[in-house]
């Protein structure tokens, strides 16, 4: 059984979204997108006819877009951050990451964009439960909600297919770190 995904591109080739191969297969009878790059050597066997299963597909029309609105989340905070902790300024792996609240939840800070950092575990326990002016811990930079992730980010693309690169290049090395 084929598990492939397809990544649909604005008629401008920017990584849009991910669909089933189905949903594609599906949106090219309805000639919405057409054929980029098909999955190497495989292929979807109807009665009569032979099709490559797609792999990248583009949108034949122009579409307006709705402005991308960045979901808060752990990950997309790490990555806001370059997996940075923001007050001793070395990079970490994120399983050692932690997420600290600049104004602490103690004293009526929000889990929001701009009062939540990425920290090491080390920092974090340092801080407590204090402002960063009352543990003398100045921030390298004020935390807000970014107006950028890379793509793989925004379409929660963990793992970049072989076939994807070439759109989501640039991305494919933070998925991995
Ligand atoms: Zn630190």
């Amino acid at each position: 059984m084929v598990s492939e995904n397809t990544l649909v591109l604005s008629q401008g080739y920017q990584p849009l979204k991910v669909v089933s191969w189905q949903r594609a297969i599906c949106m090219s009878y309805l000639r919405k997108v057409e054929l980029i790059r098909a999955h190497p050597e495989q292929f979807i066997h109807t009665v009569d006819e032979v099709f490559p299963l797609p792999a990248v597909v583009r949108l034949v029309h122009h579409h307006r877009h709705a402005p991308l609105s960045i979901r808060f989340s752990r990950h997309h905070v790490y990555l806001r951050d370059a997996h940075t902790c923001q007050y001793c300024d070395e990079k970490f792996s994120e399983h050692v990451l932690t997420l600290d609240h600049v104004v602490p939840r103690a004293h009526g800070g929000k889990t929001t964009w701009d009062n939540v950092v990425t920290a090491c575990g080390r920092c974090n326990r340092r801080k407590k439960n204090r402002t960063p002016h009352e543990a003398r811990m100045p921030l390298r930079s004020m935390p807000r909600k970014p107006s950028w992730l890379p793509a793989t980010a925004r379409l929660g693309i963990r793992c970049v297919p072989e076939v994807w690169q070439d759109w989501l290049t640039g991305a494919s090395a933070t998925s991995n770190s």
